[in-house]
């Protein structure tokens, strides 16, 4: 069990700026998010595309913000779960509340931050019957969690955008055997990564399959092979795998958070603007999940929206005791 002062669901640029504002309050975070990574949209989607207007930075790239960002959090110590989504939040009783992830990891946190964006990544899946039965631990993931685990496998990706490409560039030299399995002749990602995937081809470290579905998916609890065919020619042919990762991108759900007794407008969670509480006490939303009159769905108003909520949540926590703002200027970034 992990306990905290501050669950923040969504480590995306506003659930990550809320760990510096709740930080100087002396408030500490635990952030869970179901990408591998921190950055949300911005690391997810665009992190290559310059933003223009993060005040204070004429320019900055979309993943060198998430950096900085993380840089600003760092001081106050705070702790991540990725790859695993929030299903289920739970007030047992004031300044207490349990949230659960789908890998059954709990958090004890005095107060909820949902900072879920567009809600949920989800990967979107190749139809094929019977593949979830072979999700959650039994070989076919749509994620790299940890490459490590693919050391000496034998490994099928399948999917032609850049991180299919990536993966694959990457995972050459771990894996005992991999393949590439694309429906269609051209790619989508990267031409350079295009070149480095087609080299490895050549040079025999991977197996490139174009034209090629995936058809069928075996094995008894675990998975053993890939049913494949040819789009052009028909021919089909079964491919001893021990994991396969499908890899078609991702697309937002608002998912399990429909389900909390928030109210919703439409994909978003009505908030008060004083301080981006929800009609739970205790529960907060900011960042593009929220919804109030004249919202903008940019991250400067996101960053606002954490200082506010951040001196709520204090009040929410310490009843009763008086806190006086100091500037950083005056205070300076003390850790603890
Ligand atoms: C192409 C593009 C360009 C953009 N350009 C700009 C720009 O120039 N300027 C600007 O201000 N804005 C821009 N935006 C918008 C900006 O990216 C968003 O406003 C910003 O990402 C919102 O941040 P967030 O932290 O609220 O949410 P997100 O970045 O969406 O992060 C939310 C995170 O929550 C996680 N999550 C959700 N539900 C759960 C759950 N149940 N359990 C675990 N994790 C969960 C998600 O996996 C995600 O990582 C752009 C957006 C796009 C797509």
């Amino acid at each position: 069990m992990i306990t905290t002062d501050i669950a923040i669901i969504g480590a995306g640029p506003v659930g990550l700026f809320a760990i510096f504002e709740a930080g100087l309050l002396k408030m500490r975070c635990h952030l869970i998010d179901y990408l591998p990574q921190a950055g949300g949209q911005l690391s997810e989607i665009y992190p290559k595309k310059p933003i223009y207007d993060i005040p204070g930075f004429p320019s900055v790239l979309a993943q060198e913000l998430v950096d900085n960002l993380m840089a600003q959090a760092k001081p106050f110590n705070p702790s991540f779960t990725f790859g695993e989504r929030i299903e289920s939040l739970e007030k047992k009783e004031e300044c207490s509340f349990l949230l659960t992830t789908n890998m059954g990891t709990q958090v004890q946190a005095k107060v909820v931050v949902i900072a879920g964006g567009l809600g949920c990544f989800e990967p979107r899946k190749p139809e094929v019957a019977g593949l979830e039965k072979y999700e959650n631990g039994k070989g076919v993931s749509y994620m790299v969690l940890d490459p490590e685990k693919y050391r000496n496998k034998r490994v099928m990706i399948a999917g032609g955008g850049d991180s299919a490409l990536d993966w694959a560039i990457y995972l050459a030299d771990l894996t005992k055997e991999l393949t590439l399995v694309h429906r269609s002749e051209s790619f989508r990602g990267a031409p350079d990564s295009v070149s480095k995937v087609m080299k490895l081809a050549e040079d025999g470290k991977i197996k490139v399959l174009v034209n090629t579905n995936l058809t069928k998916i075996n094995g008894d609890v675990i998975l053993k092979s890939v049913g494949l065919a040819n789009s052009k020619t028909n021919e089909e042919q079964v491919i001893d795998v021990d994991n396969l990762i499908p890899l078609f991108g991702l697309s937002p759900k608002l998912g399990p958070i429909e389900t909390w007794g928030l109210n919703l407008d439409k994909n978003a969670i009505e908030v008060n603007t004083d301080d981006y509480s929800t009609n739970v006490s205790g529960i907060y939303a900011i960042g593009d999940i929220n919804t109030y009159t004249n919202k903008l769905k940019l991250i400067l108003c996101g960053f606002h929206e954490a200082a506010l909520m951040s001196h709520s949540a204090y009040k929410y926590m310490n009843p009763g005791i008086k806190y006086t703002m100091k500037y950083t200027t005056v205070q300076g970034v003390n850790t603890f």
